[in-house]
């Protein structure tokens, strides 16, 4: 299902697609930071994840929109390894710079890897090149920080949209494969007793026994 959501007055829609590479893309990061730029035709169309990027341990350049023939960017998405979803003071700036840069509210997304969430954030309004410049020059001695430790910044952001990553969830075994599972697992003994105690008959040999207790 796509995720709909509206940040002030701006809507989004995150397509499966985006949903299921950014639960991928978090589950491969271990040491780097890995990401996409979120792409679509239009500022409120579908958004798509455009090609996977790795970075850095402590941060990544996504690449844009161009080429994956979808359209504008609409912001980013990337992921922090051995930390949370909260955005760092740099994250806030990378999206207040990028909004400036696309002249409207773009998204900035980020998932970690300790709390298996993603959080998105856009900027209340299309940045100028005064406010820019003055968190450019804010930023020294930033790095490693979070962007709640500075109300400046975090007054330019939207509240966040969060919401836990989903990995698909794993194929349902067959009942073929659960037979073979039964007779690789258990010896026949044990399969006798397993029907036993659940009153179901306990002749005949292991895949039999299985067929029953899978039955029940
Ligand atoms: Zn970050």
């Amino acid at each position: 299902m796509p995720l709909d959501f509206r940040l002030d007055h701006n809507d989004f829609t995150l397509s499966d697609e985006c949903l299921d590479a950014m639960a991928r893309v978090l589950k491969k990061t271990r040491v780097k930071e890995r990401g996409f730029m979120l792409c679509a035709e239009s500022p409120s169309a579908p958004i798509y994840p455009s090609s996977d990027r790795i970075g850095g341990a402590n941060s990544i350049k996504v690449r844009d929109c161009r080429g994956q023939g979808r359209g504008i960017v609409v912001g980013a998405y990337h992921t922090h390894p051995d930390s949370t979803c909260a955005p760092s003071w740099y994250d806030a700036f990378a999206l207040i710079r990028r909004a400036f840069g696309c002249q409207r509210p773009t998204l900035g997304c980020r998932a970690g890897t300790k709390d298996k969430t993603v959080r998105c954030e856009a900027v209340k309004e299309t940045p100028t090149l005064v406010e820019v410049n003055y968190f450019l020059s804010k930023r020294k001695g930033r790095a490693g920080t979070l962007a709640t430790t500075d109300p400046e910044i975090c007054a330019h952001l939207t509240e966040p949209i969060m919401f836990p990553i989903s990995w698909k969830p794993e194929p349902k075994k067959t009942t073929r494969e659960t037979v073979v599972d039964y007779d690789r697992n258990h010896s026949l003994e044990e399969l006798r007793k397993m029907c036993r105690d659940k009153g179901v008959t306990v002749s005949g040999d292991k895949k039999t026994l299985a067929r029953r207790l899978i039955a029940v």
